[in-house]
């Protein structure tokens, strides 16, 4: 009998799957970390940190479980960061300490933070960090090239990314809302996220908080009414607290505080911080003499004074807090205070915030 010949069964040229792993922020807000794995290279997208919920006791910050990192430290090729919030970059300088990312790109705002970020915790000579401008493209490793287009956040500088791997694009939106008057004029590149669309996108990934409520989330212009209402009306001190991190919030309190001849002073370490470098960057206009430390506007007229603080979340070390609490050693609540607070508490943060608010009511703020 014939020996049949049995041939080898020709090589199929099959590519490697494109891995999307999201190691935190899904269902949750915080510790936004994604990984993305093709081959033998592993993309990061942002790496955030969660502020303990009130069950946390003794917990300062939570950060997403990053095994899966250290066992592939080897793959990790670099980071792109979309923007500065502390869900997207909080984590960075903690990841450092672990595992090697060579490089990091990422906007000039949230790089500046970072940077501070990093030297604080002694890891800034670990990574190169890497600014980008709005459709700037950066490649990383031999697998990802990633496009950056400008969207519109509560934060300044903060983008959307198309990732190009050899499988297809992916479209990963980062945080956003749809502003179409956004307070520091940088519209949303929506007509390059459309373009994409039309080539064919291998997948998307949007997630916005409040994406499950119908409707449409008003323009950040529409609070500055309400607010300048209160510059009008209050007669006494003015506080106001917002997120530190809120640029165009800040920029709009800035300048009702100066048409309404409000001498500032910022208090909390965050806010300071994040000031400075947005006025570095031009997202934050306001006169020089317009901000000034607290023992100088002490003995300023009441009615002339803005105190702009941090503590809107009702966290227990934050400046409003220390305040309600009366343990702030420079300033006291007294009769005729208004307090604003302009942030809505992140859900599990009301009751602290509702405490806050309280305790400010019984010493006499409006
Ligand atoms: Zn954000």
């Amino acid at each position: 009998m014939a020996k049949q010949e049995t041939k080898p069964a020709p090589k199929k040229e099959t590519k490697p799957a494109l891995k999307i792993v999201p190691l935190g922020g899904l269902h949750e807000i915080g510790k936004n970390t994604c990984v993305f794995e093709y081959d033998d290279e592993i993309l990061l997208l942002d790496a955030g940190l969660a502020f303990p919920t009130d069950g946390m006791h003794g917990v300062n910050i939570v950060l997403p479980d990053a095994t899966y990192l250290r066992e592939n430290r080897h793959k990790i090729k670099g980071m792109i960061v979309t923007h500065g919030h502390e869900d997207h970059i909080g984590g960075i300088a903690f990841h450092l300490k672990q595992f090697d990312i060579p490089v990091i790109y990422g906007p000039r705002l949230a790089m500046a933070m970072l940077e501070g970020k990093l030297e604080e915790a002694g890891v800034r000579e670990l990574t190169k960090i890497n600014t980008v401008m709005p459709r700037d493209i950066v490649r990383i490793g031999k697998s990802f090239v990633i496009e950056y287009m400008r969207n519109t956040h509560s934060m300044a500088d903060s983008f959307s990314v198309a990732i190009f791997s050899p499988l297809g694009v992916v479209i990963h939106t980062g945080d956003f809302k749809f502003d179409h008057t956004p307070v520091d004029g940088e519209h949303f590149d929506l007509q390059r996220l459309a373009e994409h669309g039309e080539k064919g996108v291998l997948c998307l990934m949007s997630d916005s908080t409040n994406s499950e409520v119908p409707g449409f989330t008003p323009s950040e212009r529409s609070v500055y009414p309400n607010l300048e209402r209160v510059f009008r009306q209050a007669e006494g001190r003015l506080f106001v607290t917002t997120f530190a991190s809120s640029v165009h919030r800040i920029n709009m309190i800035l300048q009702l505080a100066q048409k309404y001849n409000r001498t500032v002073s910022v208090v909390g370490r965050s806010m300071l911080n994040l000031i400075a470098h947005a006025r570095n960057l031009g997202y934050v206009k306001c006169d020089d003499n317009l901000l000034k430390p607290l023992h100088m506007v002490r003995n300023l007229p009441d009615e002339d004074v803005l105190i702009l603080t941090t503590g809107s979340q009702g966290e227990h070390m934050a400046a409003l807090s220390r305040i309600a609490r009366k343990e702030h050693p420079h300033i006291k609540i007294r009769e005729g205070d208004t307090v604003v607070f302009s942030a809505n508490p992140i859900p599990g943060n009301t009751i602290a915030v509702v405490n806050t608010i309280d305790k400010l009511m019984m010493q006499g703020a409006k």
